[in-house]
Order: structure tokens, then C-alpha cells, then sequence
């Protein structure tokens, strides 16, 4: 799954994803990605966020939504999604490991993420990162930048 957070200069937020589903996925499956709450969620109150990786344990947790109710509390993106994949592990087991990556973006465009990745990229012959790697742009920004939360 594809995931993009944007923010405009007029305080506008957005997000959307786009996405295969999960490998091997039973016919007529509706996996997580284009659920608002699980896949993604925006408020311009607080924020957005959305997540990639096991759909059908993601969508139990609605952890879009959960990652923008706690900043709207005041908590930071990395914070939020932190806390809400410690929570999803833990209730979950490690047995077998839960696959998610979680972005976020409050309306003073912080950013922030979450993840059990270990390691992402490496298609194509690309590169690959210890760890969730994604991509910030700014306004002021030549080139987006590559973060990798480990
Ligand atoms: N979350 C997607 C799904 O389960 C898969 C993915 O993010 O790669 O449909």
C-alpha cells in the first residue's frame, strides 16, 4: 500500500492510498486500505494518518483513527503512531509477528511514524533500509526527503 498525507498552506489536510491488498487475498476481500479509521483518516482538527501492511488485523484496530483521536489530544505524530503499534502488538501477540507501518501529519505539519518493518525497499534492485522508510517533501525542499523508523 501506498499511503499519501498532504497539508496545504491554507490548513487544509488530506490523505489517500492506493493498494494491491494483501498477497494470495480471497476473492471479493475488502482489506483495510480504503477504510476510513483503518487505512487511513483525516481531520483537520488534528491531523492524518494512514498505515500499510496486515489489513486484516489492522482493520480490528481502526488505527487511522486512533493515531488522530491522540493528537488531537495534544500528543505528537511519532508519539501517536508509537503508541498505537505498541498497542496493536501487544494485544495481538508476536506469534506470529504483526506486519504494520503507520505515517502521520498534524495540521503544523509534524510528522511522525510507527512500525514493526525491519526492513523495507529492496524491490527492483532499488535500495532497501533497516527499517519503515518513507519520504517527506516540503515546500522549501528541493528533493524529498527518505526518513526510515527502526
Ligand atoms: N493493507 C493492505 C491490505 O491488507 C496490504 C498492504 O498494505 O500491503 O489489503
Amino acid at each position: 500500500t501506498l499511503g499519501v498525507i498532504a497539508l496545504d498552506r491554507h490548513g487544509q489536510i488530506a490523505v489517500g492510498v492506493s493498494s494491491s491488498g494483501a498477497p494470495f487475498k480471497a476473492v471479493g476481500r475488502v482489506g483495510d486500505s480504503p477504510l476510513p479509521g483503518a487505512g487511513l483518516y483525516a481531520d483537520d482538527k488534528a491531523g492524518a494518518a494512514c498505515a500499510t501492511g496486515d489489513g486484516d488485523k489492522m482493520m480490528r484496530f481502526c488505527p487511522s483513527f486512533h493515531v488522530v483521536q491522540l493528537m488531537k489530544q495534544g500528543l505528537s505524530p511519532s508519539e501517536c503512531c508509537s503508541s498505537v503499534v505498541a498497542e496493536m502488538v501487544e494485544r495481538l501477540g508476536e506469534d506470529p509477528p504483526l506486519e504494520i507501518g503507520l505515517i502521520a501529519m498534524n495540521m503544523q505539519g509534524e510528522i511522525g511514524a510507527g512500525s514493526t518493518v525491519k526492513i523495507s525497499g529492496g524491490h527492483n534492485g532499488s535500495s532497501s533500509y533497516n527499517g519503515f522508510a518513507y519520504a517527506v517533501w516540503q515546500h522549501d525542499c528541493e528533493d524529498p526527503k527518505i526518513l526510515v523508523h527502526s
